[in-house]
């Protein structure tokens, strides 16, 4: 997604050779003109898949993940990372190693809020190994649901969280993909069009 990457380049700042800051426009400050471009790419990449519901992680997965469920006209669910008084009754449950913040924490979805009938698509803000991703396609197998796509803004292709959603058998869908950080740059990955 051009727009995306042009942001990417202008705005991002490379903190280190995996870790890319984005907070002007995805991760602290969020652009809605870029979010509603986001998601109207998810929606016509998986609009013939049978979307009934949106998965994704607080926070920063939700901007993307509400403008996504708005062209496509199905709710968004958002994995909690913290306990909350209000989230307390049947939770589907995932243990997730941060990448940004190096610790493991329990992620929870309310049981009510998935069915077996849902045809899910997970999106998050960025895919660095793949941990966030597979905690959230685990919680969605756990209500019985299916997961239809994973649709990801960011994607560090350097890391090997491609390769595992890969090998789950599920489409991966990234926006932009990030060859490397080298040298404080953001090189991209070239795809080949057929
Ligand atoms: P993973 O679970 O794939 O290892 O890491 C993905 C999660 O870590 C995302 O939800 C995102 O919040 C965070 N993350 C991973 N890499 C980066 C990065 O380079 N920059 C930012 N801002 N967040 C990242």
């Amino acid at each position: 997604m051009e727009q995306l990457k042009r942001k990417i380049e202008e705005e991002g700042t490379v903190l280190s050779e995996e870790v890319l800051k984005v907070d002007s426009f995805l991760n602290h400050q969020i652009d809605p003109e870029l979010m509603l471009a986001v998601g109207e790419e998810f929606s016509s990449l998986f609009q013939g898949e049978g979307v009934t519901k949106i998965v994704t992680i607080e926070s920063s997965g939700i901007a993307p993940a509400v403008m996504a469920g708005l062209k496509l006209g199905v709710p968004v669910v958002f994995a909690r990372k913290r306990q909350s008084l209000t989230l307390t009754d049947n939770l589907l449950t995932a243990s997730v190693y941060s990448f940004t913040k190096k610790t493991e924490s329990t992620i929870a979805i309310s049981a009510g809020h998935l069915s077996e009938d849902d045809n899910v698509l997970v999106i998050d803000d960025f895919l660095a190994n793949g941990q966030a991703a597979k905690g959230l396609v685990s919680i969605v197998e756990q209500a019985g649901a299916k997961v239809c796509g994973i649709g990801i803004v960011i994607e560090k292709s350097f890391q090997h969280g491609r390769k595992e959603l890969d090998e789950l058998g599920i489409r991966v869908e990234s926006l932009a993909r990030i060859a490397s950080l080298k040298g404080g740059k953001v090189t991209f990955l070239q795809e080949v069009r057929s």
